[in-house]
């Protein structure tokens, strides 16, 4: 018999039992598939739109340091031309320990496997004696799930750069700290309150119809040097998704415009024809987190006004709003009131932590990594499977499955059965075994390092 669990291929159901699974010791083991879901959500960013990584990193790089000269923060001569460095330090999942200037990688227990002080490869002994005691770093170890967002994003003492947007600039902050260390200059803190600044600037949500900013203006001049489209077999796919009955979900935290833009260029001008409802601005982890918030209409690509209770079927189109009041968006897309969706995301925390932490919904997290890490210089961002690096860990607990790109879910029918691991398509089976559900001591809070280490 094979030996399903550890065959590192993917098998479809009906190819190992025949059509019955009745004499399969793992008869009630659970397989996947699309159809077990009434309802499937997609993010937009890295997810229905996949960046050309290296070109977005150069723009971001180029813009950010553009706005630290004009500020007057660092003279030009302080940077030097984006280059393979940056290419090379781009890595999601990287702490930035803010207080004492250094970079962390964790293992899957949450301990340090790599630090970097400024630009110096520390030796991991002294990282340990240094740094694993301290408050922060323990607190972040059970609670590395906090997100900065906007004006705020300096309250915490720990940053996770857990987007493509900004991993381009890693080694920027890292050569900016280590200017710190050089000049005895103890405010490791500046460099990254500069950099999120000027982030801050160059995303301002406004700022796609003003065409300020730079980001959202390259963008607009020349999509195609920064943006894939997706492929005729995607755009099949889902078709067949909604001939499945699945209604089919946008939720992104892009504004109207901007996700109308985006769309408009990877799917193509009838984009809305692919989807029941489309909700942007929608401010995820918040959306998932802070549930009980009131979705609203959209006038033109603005706010409009607010949606009343009974009011969802009127329209295809929401901004902001919060998971408690979806059901009534899925009940107008599907006829069901529930709140049960497959959600596929790619941010670490805003879509996958998030969205695992409502406890009804399914994620497959897009993961651009999976199966095709570049050479970097933290090492693999999953880790090894002997190795696992603390993100593969958590994303095997808190996914149904990964994909390195949504293209490769054209490969699988909405109903098929699929039971195990893919070098393309990694399910996590035993989420549905509940002895293996994460336990509720797993399961924490999405609260800041800093509140909790008050709690404690
Ligand atoms: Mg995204």
């Amino acid at each position: 018999m094979v030996n399903r669990f550890f065959k590192n291929d993917l098998v479809r159901a009906e190819e190992i039992c025949g059509k019955s699974l009745a004499d399969d010791p793992y008869a009630k083991s659970p397989y996947f598939h699309f159809t077990d879901w009434p309802v499937v959500a997609f993010d937009i960013d890295h997810t229905l739109a996949r960046y050309r990584l290296d070109n977005l990193h150069k723009l971001c790089y180029d813009l950010v340091v553009k706005f630290l000269v004009d500020k007057g923060y660092y003279s030009k001569e302080t940077f030097r031309p984006f280059g393979e460095l940056d290419l090379s330090y781009a890595q999601r999942g990287i702490y930035f320990y803010k207080r004492k200037g250094v970079f962390l990688k964790l293992d899957e227990e949450g301990n340090i496997v790599l630090a970097y002080s400024g630009t110096t490869l520390m030796d991991l002994n002294e990282a340990l004696y240094k740094y694993a005691g301290s408050k922060e770093l323990i607190a972040m170890k059970y609670d590395p799930f906090f997100r900065e967002e906007g004006a705020d994003r300096n309250e915490e003492p720990v940053h996770c750069f857990d987007d493509f947007f900004t991993t381009g600039t890693i080694y920027l902050l890292m050569e900016l700290v280590q200017k710190c260390i050089d000049e005895k200059d103890p405010d490791f803190e500046l460099p990254f309150k500069r950099i999120m600044e000027a982030y801050n600037f160059l995303f301002a949500k406004e700022d796609f119809a003003r065409g300020e900013g730079g980001f959202f203006s390259a963008l607009k001049e020349n999509p195609s040097e920064y943006l894939y489209t997706l492929s005729s077999d995607f755009l099949q796919w889902l078709k067949t998704l909604k001939e499945s009955k699945l209604a089919l979900l946008i939720i992104t935290n892009s504004k109207a415009d901007f996700a109308n833009f985006v769309l408009g260029f990877v799917i193509g001008e009838d984009w809305r024809d692919y989807f029941d409802a489309v909700i942007t601005s929608a401010k995820k982890p918040h959306f998932f987190t802070l549930t009980v918030r009131n979705f609203y209409w959209l006038d033109g690509f603005e706010q409009g006004e607010v949606v009343k209770p009974g009011e969802y079927a009127k329209g295809r189109e929401f901004c902001h709003g919060g998971f408690f009041n979806l059901k009534y968006i899925i009940k107008a897309a599907c006829g069901h009131m529930t709140p049960r969706m497959l959600f596929v995301g790619d941010n670490l925390v805003g879509d996958i932590y998030a969205c695992h932490e409502t406890m009804v919904c399914g994620v497959i997290g897009v993961v651009e990594e999976f199966g095709s890490e570049r050479s970097s210089a933290w090492g693999p961002m999953l880790g090894t499977k002997s190795e696992p690096s603390f993100w593969r860990r958590k994303l095997e607990q808190w996914t149904t499955g990964i994909v390195s790109s949504v293209e490769t879910l054209t490969r699988y029918k909405p109903d098929e059965r699929i039971i195990y691991s893919s070098p393309e398509f990694h399910v996590f089976t035993y989420r549905y075994f509940k002895s293996d559900l994460p336990t509720r001591r797993e399961k924490v809070p999405l609260v800041s390092a800093s509140k909790r280490q008050i709690a404690l």
